[in-house]
């Protein structure tokens, strides 16, 4: 079966105003999502291939967003830990001009952060037109692990008044009209959930504790998040379901196999930025005349240096 893009992105697609059950999502999902094997082709090598194709179709579609300067991208990334984010950001944007795009890891608030509102931290961190901003993780945290260790609420003091439940529906709304601005004013935003399951986590930490090379990742912090899987779920569904928008949709990628990850993200972000439907600028006549002109000037011969 042909591998068709439109429908692999409307597979991981939250569409707005649904409930999520995340236990609805495989994370360890490969055949389904268009990968089945094919005329000796197995699914790790379609994947790998979509994945190439979608590199090479970002390369063009970033160099297309620099020059029209109309929009900007944000891509958000989130997921427990281990569930592939740095890797996917590495992979995905391998084909990128480093100058025209960002990546944004954010970790525990500072003391100054802490004395802003919630979104103060990432509003200046937005990417400009023509850019592309990567967050690995984002203003997500404030509503999954300040909503799982709650106590975290002590150091960002919101008003008494908001506790609870309205507290949550509360930044759902922030969230949301943040985003509803972010979008009016040119920036496409694509949500990635790194849908990691509890097993294949577990692997993975010990990968990092068996191989040398990758044991400097190992955090005890890690293990302490793991014990509060059920919670981070919960917080998970809530906020899927709560800010998945028309103008900021949420995928829910299955993470389990990191080939998979990286070629769906690398496709449903490259079919994103298509979807704007960018060009390059038109030169006005005026332009185009003093272009010519500047063409002449080139050709002419210089009377100082006729070799060139
Ligand atoms: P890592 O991404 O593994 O380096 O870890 C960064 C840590 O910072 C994670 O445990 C996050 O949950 C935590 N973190 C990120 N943003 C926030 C936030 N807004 N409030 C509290 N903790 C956060
Ligand atoms: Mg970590």
């Amino acid at each position: 079966m042909p591998l068709d893009r439109g429908r692999l992105l409307s597979q991981c697609r939250v569409p707005p105003g649904t409930r999520v059950r995340l236990r609805d999502f495989d994370p360890a999902d490969e055949l389904s999502l268009e990968f089945a094997p094919v005329a000796g082709a197995t699914p790790k090598m379609r994947a790998r291939q979509l994945l190439e194709d979608s590199r090479e179709q970002l390369g063009v579609a970033q160099e297309l967003l620099w020059a029209s300067d109309t929009h900007s991208v944000l891509v958000v990334f989130q997921g427990m830990d281990t569930a592939g984010k740095d890797g996917t950001v590495k992979h995905v944007m391998s084909g990128m001009n480093p100058s025209a795009c960002e990546v944004h890891a954010f970790k525990v608030p500072s003391a100054e952060e802490f004395s802003h509102n919630f979104l103060w931290r990432y509003w200046q961190r937005v990417p400009g037109r023509g850019r592309i901003g990567i967050f690995n993780r984002s203003y997500y945290e404030d509503v999954l692990v300040v909503r799982v260790h709650p106590e975290l609420l002590g150091r960002q003091r919101p008003r008494p008044a908001l506790s609870g439940p309205k507290l949550w529906q509360q930044r759902f709304e922030d969230i949301n009209q943040f985003e509803h601005h972010l979008a009016r004013n040119g920036t496409l935003i694509v949500k990635f959930f790194l849908n990691l399951s509890k097993a294949e986590q577990k692997r993975r930490l010990l990968e990092r504790l068996d191989d040398r090379s990758k044991r400097w990742k190992f955090s005890l912090a890690d293990l302490k998040e793991r014990a509060y899987w059920t919670e981070y779920m919960a917080a998970y569904q809530a906020v899927l379901g709560a800010t998945s928008t028309a103008w900021a949709p949420w995928y829910v990628i299955p993470a389990d196999h990191k080939h998979v990850a990286r070629a769906v993200v690398a496709s449903i972000l490259a079919e994103r930025i298509d979807s704007l439907g960018l060009s390059y600028p038109v030169v006005s006549p005026g332009d185009a005349r003093a272009q010519a002109a500047a063409r002449r000037q080139l050709l002419r011969r210089s009377p100082r240096s006729p070799s060139e």
